[in-house]
């Protein structure tokens, strides 16, 4: 019996083609070369059921959709690790994914919905079109259009300045912790009122003039909290990277205090759990962050002082 030599399957172009998204994920990018050539992403993606296909992603795409190598690197995070020399493979990518902004969709000549890598939690709003792009699963009509909470998309310009200056991952960190603290407080009802006027602006001019009655609202209320989110993570950032006192830990500890409360004025006196509370999370926090500034190799300059921390460990 004799074996038949390895034959690579050799994979055709495509009869249409799309053009990457920035940033679009892997599998959306195939979903949607299939659809326009009325196929299923499995069947491009693996052309024969029996024969070993040879090529990696990078290369089957280049064959199927006849886009540049170039182009194809640039836009799909997950091809990057075929060719670093193009273009460095992320580090943080293939967790968060989410539509990309129907605006953007649009301009770029697609009429089919595109997914997109997400840097981090924060990232939720196209600063271009005012949409408010996360908790939107399912088609775009669920964008939230922010022309009447302006607050909103200067939240997401402030994060962004803020990733630029301290780095993509450690803002990613402080905002999912700061976003944990922010849903106790949040739930306890301390500073609510602000949320709840951008919640009522929010929800009485939905884009789509649609009743809401049927409509989940927790994007809007995440919408409406985004801008007071924002700022507390603003605030834990300046805490972490200010220069380091020599303050005892009961000092510090009403210093944030004192701190917060000016940033965020009550909507009542916190009494008996709460107050002392909402104190020790405060410096617990904080504490945790500057531990995670300097794993992440900040200057300990830039960070509270060893002895202090110590100090704040052992409270
Ligand atoms: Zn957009």
């Amino acid at each position: 019996m004799t074996t038949l030599p390895f034959t690579p399957v050799l994979a055709r172009p495509l009869p249409h083609t799309v053009t990457p998204f920035p940033n679009e994920t892997l599998t959306s990018y195939f979903y949607r070369l299939a659809r326009v050539n009325r196929s299923e992403p499995r069947i491009i993606r693996v052309p024969s059921r029996w024969l070993p296909c040879s090529l990696n992603d990078l290369e089957l795409l280049e064959v199927l959709s006849g886009q540049p190598r170039v182009s194809l690197v640039w836009a799909i995070p997950e091809l990057r690790r075929y060719a670093p020399h193009i273009a460095r493979p992320p580090k943080n990518y293939g967790v968060l994914s989410r539509l990309a902004c129907s605006h953007c969709t649009a301009r770029s000549g697609s009429t089919i919905h595109i997914r997109v890598h997400v840097r981090g939690l924060y990232q939720n709003v196209c600063v271009r079109h005012r949409l408010w792009l996360t908790a939107g699963a399912g088609n775009h009509h669920q964008q939230i259009n922010l022309r009447h909470a302006p607050e909103v998309v200067r939240a997401q310009i402030a994060i962004n300045r803020l990733v630029r200056r301290h780095g993509e991952q450690f803002i990613a960190d402080c905002y999912r912790e700061c976003g944990r603290f922010w849903g106790e407080v949040d739930r306890r009802g301390i500073v609510r009122s602000e949320a709840v006027k951008t919640l009522s602006r929010l929800v009485n001019a939905d884009h789509l003039g649609m009743p809401l009655r049927h409509e989940p609202i927790s994007r809007f209320r995440q919408a409406a909290r985004f801008p007071q989110l924002t700022r507390f993570t603003i605030f834990m950032a300046s805490l972490v990277f200010r220069d380091p006192g020599t303050c005892s830990v009961e000092v510090t500890e009403k210093v944030i205090a004192t701190e917060f409360e000016r940033v965020f004025p009550f909507d009542y006196r916190p009494r008996s759990v709460t107050g002392p509370w909402l104190r020790s999370t405060l410096l617990d926090l904080l504490s945790r962050m500057e531990a995670r500034a300097r794993n992440l190799g900040f200057a300990e300059g830039a960070v509270v002082s060893d002895a202090k921390t110590t100090n704040i460990r052992r409270h």
